[in-house]
């Protein structure tokens, strides 16, 4: 019995090591830079059917380059998804691989970040990078990814942002803001704006001088983002959006 608990603690000590430090959404780096687009007419096809996964079923290949423990994280993330919504993940088969898209989990090389394509975008190989020993390596930064994958932009690039937030672009780092960008076309299911969903960024991501780069309406530094879970707002959009609800 006393083995096994050591044992236990041991693969948590270990995966925690492997997983590398824990970060909130607050540390200023964090998802900056993480979409990836074909060009500038896929990024409009975004919203429509064809960037959607058939039923919601997302063949995935994991590179064999990630060791165990990392593969767990990573699984880790997927179920994050699929536990609190109708997608569902599959390992890819061949034929995935010559006919339909499948995303590609790549080990990152060092200071890559994580980032993904929005939506279904194209036939085979869509690559959805993480990097270990980094954030990225924690079950909510590859969901984060995943629901980019999926179809999710930024919850701080809705149309309707401007009502809820105000953006200080004088703590902002220089050449960051093309994070900011609106997006006029991106649905958001009737959802309120959501300062707690795990698309958002934290108030400093981006940030060159500690302050925050973004508060609410009032002016006043509230929490954004989170890492833990979708949240409900989430939930809905992917429901909407695959019409499982
Ligand atoms: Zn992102």
């Amino acid at each position: 019995m006393a083995s096994n608990i050591a044992l236990v603690l041991l693969s948590i000590f270990a995966l925690s090591i492997n997983a590398g430090p824990i970060e909130s959404p607050q540390d200023s780096n964090i998802f900056l830079n993480d979409m990836r687009f074909v060009d500038s007419e896929d990024r409009s096809a975004i919203e429509s059917e064809r960037a959607r996964w058939t039923n919601g079923i997302v063949p995935y290949y994991i590179s064999t380059s990630f060791t165990s423990q990392e593969r767990a994280v990573l699984e880790k993330g997927l179920q994050m998804i699929s536990s609190s919504t109708c997608i569902t993940f599959r390992p890819a088969t061949t034929s995935d691989q010559q006919s339909y898209t499948y995303v590609s989990i790549v080990r990152g090389s060092k200071n890559s970040g994580c980032y993904s394509y929005v939506g279904r975008v194209k036939r085979g190989k869509q690559e959805l990078n993480i990097e270990p020993d980094s954030y990225c390596m924690q079950p909510g930064p590859v969901a984060h990814e995943m629901l980019h994958a999926i179809g999710l932009h930024h919850e701080m690039s809705r149309p309707d942002r401007d009502d809820y937030i105000v953006i200080l672009e004088e703590n902002m780092q220089s050449g960051v803001i093309s994070n900011w960008k609106k997006e006029p076309n991106s649905l958001t299911y009737g959802t309120k704006y959501d300062y707690m969903s795990i698309m958002h960024y934290g108030s400093r991501a981006g940030s060159k001088n500690g302050k925050p780069v973004m508060v609410n309406k009032e002016r006043k530094e509230v929490r954004m983002g989170q890492l833990e879970k979708l949240s409900d707002s989430d939930i809905v959009k992917i429901k909407s959006m695959y019409k499982c609800n």
